[in-house]
C-alpha cells in the first residue's frame, strides 16, 4: 500500500455537498487540505440520487437542479486547488491517533497522515447495488455502468436501463431524446417514480421491459446481450445493447463511526458547538453529525462547516485572527 507522508492540517472525509463546501472554506482559511471521498464523483446524495431534483430550500440558490449546485459547489473548490487536494474512488477505512495527537488514515488506497479530521460521511460510503446476477466485472464501467458521467456519451447507442426507481426513469428520459433507442428493464409492472415522471415514461418512445428480472449479462462484441426471466412466468428472453445502465439504487454503510470508539447517537458522530466530536481533532458536520435541535439539511450542514474550519484553524493556528468576512483571493 502506498504511504502519502504529508501531513496535512486537515482530512475532509466524504464529499458530498456538505463537505465540499468545508474543504473550500478550509482553502480559504489557507489550511493544507485534502477531500476523500469513496465514489468517483463529488456531490454525495444529491449528486447520486436526485441530480435532477429542484433544490427550493437553499439561501441564495433559486430553484437549481440539484447537479446544479453541485456544479457550483465544484467551481467554488476549484478556486482553491492550490490548498486542496481531491482524492476520489478512494474510501477511507481506517484511523490511528498517534502519541503527538495527529492521525494517521488509512484508506483503500495508501495510509496518509493529517492533525484534524473533519468526518462529512453523511449516512456512510455510498456503493451501487449491484446486479444480482453473476456476470464478468470486466465489463463494469464499460458495457455495464452504474453512473452516468456524460449524457453525450450515450449519443446514438442502444441503452438499457435496468430499474424502477426515480433515478431509473429520470435516466431513461433524459437518454431518450440522445439515444438511438431506450429500453427500461424493471421486475414490475408499476414503477416507483413521482406519478410525473411515470406518466411521462409511459407518454415516450423508451421501451418497457416489465415484469423481467435480469438474469445473465454476457459482452456481444462491442455491447452485451442480457438475459431476461419473467418474474413469477415462463417466459425467458434476451436482449442486446450497447450499454447496460444498471440503477438498483445505492447502499450506505457508516460502520466505520462505530468501529472508531466515537460517541454517536442514532448512528450519527455526538459533536459540540465547535462541531467537535469525543476525540479532540475530529470533528463532525453534515447529516454525519448530531447535536440537540441538528436540522438534517444542507443548509445547516453549510453553516456547520465555518463553526468547524474556523475553531480547527485556532486550534492548529492560535495566531490567525477569526475572519470576518470572505475577502478576495
Ligand atoms: C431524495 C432526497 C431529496 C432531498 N432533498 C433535499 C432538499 O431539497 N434540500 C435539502 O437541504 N436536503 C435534501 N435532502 C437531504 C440532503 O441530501 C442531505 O442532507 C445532504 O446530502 C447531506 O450532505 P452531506 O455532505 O452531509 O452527506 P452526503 O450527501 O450523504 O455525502 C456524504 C459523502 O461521503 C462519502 N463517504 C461516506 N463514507 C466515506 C468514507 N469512509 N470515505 C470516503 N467517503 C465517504 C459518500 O460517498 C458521500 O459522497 C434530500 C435527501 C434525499 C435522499
Amino acid at each position: 500500500m502506498q504511504s502519502d507522508e504529508h501531513l496535512y492540517d486537515l482530512t475532509v472525509v466524504g464529499g458530498g455537498p456538505v463537505g465540499m463546501f468545508a474543504a473550500m472554506y478550509a482553502g480559504m482559511r489557507n489550511l493544507d487540505t485534502q477531500l476523500i471521498e469513496s465514489l468517483p464523483e463529488l456531490g454525495g446524495q444529491v449528486e447520486a440520487l436526485y441530480p435532477e431534483k429542484t433544490i427550493h430550500d437553499i439561501a441564495g440558490f433559486v430553484s437549481g437542479k440539484g447537479s446544479e449546485l453541485i456544479a457550483n459547489l465544484k467551481q467554488q473548490l476549484a478556486e482553491v486547488q492550490d490548498q486542496v487536494s481531491i482524492h476520489l474512488s478512494e474510501e477511507v477505512i481506517g484511523l490511528e491517533k498517534q502519541a503527538d495527537g495527529t492521525f494517521i488514515l488509512t484508506t483503500s488506497k495508501r495510509t496518509t497522515h493529517t492533525k484534524t479530521i473533519l468526518i462529512s460521511v453523511g449516512s456512510g460510503a455510498f456503493t451501487p447495488r449491484q446486479l444480482a446476477c453473476d456476470y464478468d466485472h470486466a465489463l463494469d464501467g464499460k458495457q455495464v455502468r452504474y453512473f452516468v458521467k456524460r449524457l453525450a456519451d450515450f449519443a446514438g447507442k442502444n441503452v438499457a436501463v435496468a430499474g424502477g426507481g426515480d433515478a431509473a426513469i429520470d435516466w431513461a428520459l433524459a437518454l431518450e431524446p440522445i439515444a438511438n433507442h431506450v429500453s427500461i428493464i424493471h421486475r414490475r409492472n408499476n414503477f416507483r417514480g413521482l406519478e410525473s415522471s411515470v406518466a411521462q415514461l409511459q407518454q415516450s418512445s423508451v421501451e418497457l421491459v416489465t415484469p423481467f428480472n435480469i438474469t445473465g449479462v454476457t459482452a456481444q462484441g462491442e455491447g452485451v446481450q442480457i438475459e431476461l426471466q419473467e418474474n413469477k412466468g415462463d417466459t425467458a428472453k434476451s436482449l442486446t445493447a450497447d450499454t447496460l445502465l444498471v440503477n438498483y439504487g445505492f447502499i450506505a454503510d457508516n460502520h466505520l463511526l462505530k468501529d472508531w470508539g466515537l460517541e454517536l447517537e442514532r448512528r450519527a458522530l455526538v459533536v459540540n458547538e465547535f462541531m467537535m466530536s469525543s476525540e479532540p481533532g475530529i470533528y463532525g458536520i453534515g447529516d454525519a453529525s448530531t447535536y440537540p435541535g441538528k436540522v438534517k439539511l444542507i443548509s445547516s450542514g453549510f453553516g456547520e462547516a465555518p463553526a468547524a474550519i474556523n475553531h480547527i484553524s485556532t486550534e492548529l493556528y492560535p495566531d490567525r485572527r477569526q475572519p470576518l468576512h470572505s475577502t478576495s483571493m
